[in-house]
């Protein structure tokens, strides 16, 4: 168990007029009472703000006008005493306040060291903090949500129940071993046992089915805009990274610094590949090559392939229709406004069933219907999506598919008539594996692998 007082600054960085210093730890509430000028807060009720000053102990000058809150454990996030100093004056002011914490007695908190300690002190498990983590990734309110409802619990109870399922076979095959002589409790049968692990083999196969859109909110649905030259892919990318939010992330360290650009398109995460080629170059096809850009498209999950309605049908073109031709492609037959001189009943017999959407950019005609085709590839006609339950977590789905396994050596076990005191053995390590989700059992130095990706102050 910790026990000394961790402290953090816990807003993002140069962001929001507040920025707050956070402590956790016995000694939070005294420390933060040394440099604080107003009321006692040794004294003060739990959950309750107090206006005041910090004082910087070494010089006795006032630092910064601050509100500060005092909550005292249990009923905290770390289940220890928590104390948020809220500043408002930037980054210099916060920065100051949390210098004068850590010469005060507290120590800098390492990245997830406050959602580790909530997961050591069991005030939330395993899968719960990895939704924190989700939760400050989060590029849209759809991720949002869905990092929401596991940190709720979500996941967590489900698992709990299909844990609870599989005890209770197990039990009962071992009252049936250790106590053969209890008329009254039925005898385990391989239909009984079947009937149970089927179950369990459906929940989490569900499960994996969501892994798909659990990455894509998570990771953003990579999309790759192609065409030839002039068609209209660079209008076509400002004009969504107009319409939406555009969320721009540079990736240091690789060869070529790719520039990633997310747009938020209903709720959707659009990841836009390679954009700075088609920005640098206009033309993704001419600066890599057909060979090349088909690798680039392997990776998409997305394909805006666009056309110019104003030109015929090229061989380029209809290499591009090739190259694509088992993806998840919308057409996107631009530049309506001009004199149609495309073969319209030709791009439709080589579009085969992809949607294929009318825009005239320049006019910014066609961008809802375009949207509207991006979110129904996403959710593929599901109502209320917003409510499912979604796996995205990497190590969630590694753990499914294990499970599912076991599930199914049990299954096969009990096909071939192999006794139920052999077959639980799978059983109990299906048990084991989605234990591992939650966080029962989980190896000490995963646990700090996992909590060292957050940021700092959470
Ligand atoms: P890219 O080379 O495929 O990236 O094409 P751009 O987006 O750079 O567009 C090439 C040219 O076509 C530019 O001059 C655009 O203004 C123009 N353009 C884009 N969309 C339309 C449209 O809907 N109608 C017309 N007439 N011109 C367009
Ligand atoms: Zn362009």
């Amino acid at each position: 168990m910790e026990t000394d007082t961790i402290t953090a600054i816990s807003t993002p960085m140069g962001e929001g007029a507040i920025a707050i210093v956070r402590l956790s730890g016995p000694e939070a509430v005294a420390i933060s009472d040394r440099l604080f000028r107003g009321k006692d807060l040794n004294l003060v009720d739990s959950h309750t703000m107090h206006y005041g000053k910090i004082i910087d102990p070494d010089t006795g000058e006032m630092a910064e006008e601050v509100m500060v809150s005092i909550m005292r454990a249990p009923k905290t996030f770390t289940r220890e005493d928590i104390v948020e100093i809220n500043c408002h004056g930037g980054l210099v002011s916060v920065n100051r306040v949390l210098e004068i914490v850590l010469e005060t007695g507290a120590r800098l908190a390492e990245p997830g060291e406050f959602t580790k300690r909530a997961f050591l002190n069991g005030r939330i498990d395993l899968s719960q903090a990895e939704a924190v983590m989700d939760l400050i990734r989060a590029k849209t309110d759809r991720a949002m949500n869905v990092a929401l409802k596991q940190m709720d619990g979500r996941l967590s109870h489900l698992i709990q129940d299909l844990r609870q399922k599989l005890l209770e076979t197990l039990a009962h095959v071992e009252v049936n071993i250790d106590y053969p002589e209890y008329d009254d409790v039925e005898e385990m049968s391989h239909e009984m046992m079947k009937e149970k692990t089927d179950e369990v083999h459906r929940e989490v196969t569900k499960l994996l089915e969501t892994a798909r859109q659990g990455k894509i909110l998570r990771e953003g649905l990579a999309t790759a805009i192609i065409g030839r030259p002039n068609v209209g892919k660079s209008s076509l990318m400002n004009a969504l990274v107009h319409e939406n939010k555009a969320i721009v992330t540079e990736i240091p360290g690789t060869t070529r610094d790719v520039i990633e650009e997310y747009v938020n398109v209903r709720g959707v995460p659009l990841r836009l590949v390679d954009t700075a080629g088609i920005r640098e170059t206009e033309d993704i096809v001419e600066r890599i090559g057909v060979e090349r850009s088909r690798q680039v498209l392997k990776e998409a999950d997305l394909i805006l392939l666009v056309l110019n309605y104003g030109d015929e049908l090229t061989e380029e073109d209809e290499k591009l229709f090739e190259a694509i031709d088992d993806m998840n492609v919308i057409v996107i037959v631009n530049k309506t406004d001009l004199e149609q001189r495309l073969d319209i009943d030709r791009v439709k017999a080589l579009t085969a069933e992809h949607p294929v959407i009318t825009t005239a950019l320049i006019r910014e005609e066609g961008i809802d219907q375009l949207e509207h085709a991006i979110a129904d590839t996403f959710f593929e006609g599901e109502l209320d999506a917003g409510d499912m339950t979604y796996v995205s977590n990497v190590r969630h789905v590694q753990l499914l598919k294990q499970a599912k396994e076991a599930l199914e050596d049990a299954q096969n076990g009990m096909e071939m008539g192999v006794p139920l005191d052999v077959v639980q053995i799978d059983v109990t390590r299906t048990w084991e594996i989605l234990g591992e989700i939650i966080g029962e059992a989980v190896h000490e130095s995963l646990i700090d692998q996992l909590f060292s990706q957050f940021c700092l102050g959470k």
